[in-house]
């Protein structure tokens, strides 16, 4: 046994004033505010983990020869807490968020964050934040742990320091104006992930990696990129920063599908909840692999009725066409299919503690 990490609290003194944050939440957008307090760790060779703190929102200096600026050793993670009917606070499954940030330690050569301490990591900065969690529906405080190399020093190994931090910023409504279905463009010439490669962690590079693939959605005049495999390039993978699903059949009958983890895609927690969440509602489910021809035929005969994303951020955002350099197409009519909406609904009724949670996923704050 470990002993716990004791935190050091020395929260800000001068927090935003109660009028300025106000302000901030009546206009979050997302990513652009960040709260009053962080949380930050170091681990070193031969320590561990040590100095482990909840401290005032601040920039940090960085050595030019920092190894994470040259080698890219930079791992994150992304969930939100929402604001309970009772007033209260709770994370959604923060421990799958602290498992999956592990498995990426371990493919970048990282040392792993024990989960109970990045739990708590958590729950200790919006604790202290807490005010910073809006009221309003559909609304968050997203929190973006993350973990690089401090080491000083070029040549390329494993650095031998790390931080761990936990920042937090104000979320608006993904939709503010009601769900609006995205288009999206089949990348065959650029890749996200290869077999071996690092697909299925949340490291930088990743993200880094796809900017180029997101450019040229744009270019055609699409939202957003989705990324087949890299061998083949005919199985669809997952879309820019969330897992994809696919309605087959209508109604009742209706069977939910979403790519296989083969290795070299992110695997979702909200992609996992809503497997279940399927089932549930009394949906046939299933993991499977679907190429772009599939996806093409089958909105032409009208097998696949609904295509829908899903990711911490939007939740769930259905997909109203498809281009690629052969062909584009419309997806069901093109608006958000009932199934999709019936989906969207009850995972939010669950995350918003509006309806019950079976499952036990809520974490109280
Ligand atoms: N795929 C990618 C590439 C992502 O960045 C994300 C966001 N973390 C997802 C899928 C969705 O994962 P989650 O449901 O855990 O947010």
């Amino acid at each position: 046994m470990t002993t716990p990490l004791a935190f050091d609290l020395k929260p800000s003194a001068q927090p935003l004033s109660d009028q300025d944050r106000a302000a901030v939440l009546a206009a979050p957008g997302f990513g652009r505010h960040f709260t009053d307090n962080m949380v930050t760790i170091r681990w070193s060779e031969g320590r561990g983990w040590h100095d482990a703190r909840l401290q005032p929102y601040a920039p940090l200096q960085m050595d030019p020869a920092n190894m994470t600026l040259h080698y890219a050793q930079s791992i994150f993670e992304g969930l939100k807490a929402y604001r309970q009917p009772d007033g209260g606070v709770a994370t959604f499954r923060p421990e799958e968020n602290a498992r999956r940030f592990q498995r990426s330690a371990r493919r970048l050569a990282m040392p792993e964050l024990p989960e109970e301490t990045f739990v708590e990591a958590i729950d200790l900065l919006i604790r202290q934040d807490e005010a910073w969690v809006p009221n309003e529906p559909e609304q968050s405080l997203y929190i973006r742990p993350f973990m690089f190399a401090t080491e000083v020093g070029l040549g390329v190994r494993p650095a031998n320091e790390y931080l761990f931090m936990v920042i937090a910023s104000p979320a608006g409504a993904y939709f503010p104006g009601g769900v609006k279905p995205v288009s999206v463009w089949l990348s065959e010439e650029y890749v996200r992930a290869a077999p071996g490669g690092t697909g299925e962690a949340k490291c930088a590079g990743n993200y880094a990696a796809s900017l180029v693939a997101q450019a040229e959605a744009a270019q055609h005049g699409c939202d957003q990129v989705v990324w087949l495999d890299a061998v083949e390039r005919r199985w669809i993978e997952e879309m820019g920063g969330m897992n994809l699903y696919f309605v087959e059949g209508a109604g009742d009958d209706a069977r939910i599908l979403t790519p296989e983890l083969t290795g070299t895609l992110l695997p979702g927690i909200t992609r996992l909840s809503l497997l279940q969440i399927a089932e549930d509602l009394g949906y046939a489910t299933g993991e499977t692999r679907l190429t772009k021809d599939d996806w093409r035929e089958g909105n032409a005969d009208g097998s696949i009725s609904e295509v829908f994303a899903c990711g911490t951020a939007a939740v769930i955002t259905p997909v109203g066409s498809v281009k690629s350099t052969s062909a584009s197409w419309t997806v069901g009519d093109g608006g958000p299919g009932p199934v999709t909406t019936r989906l969207r609904e009850t995972l939010l009724a669950v995350q918003s503690g509006s309806a019950p949670d079976p499952h036990g996923w809520l974490h109280r704050v």
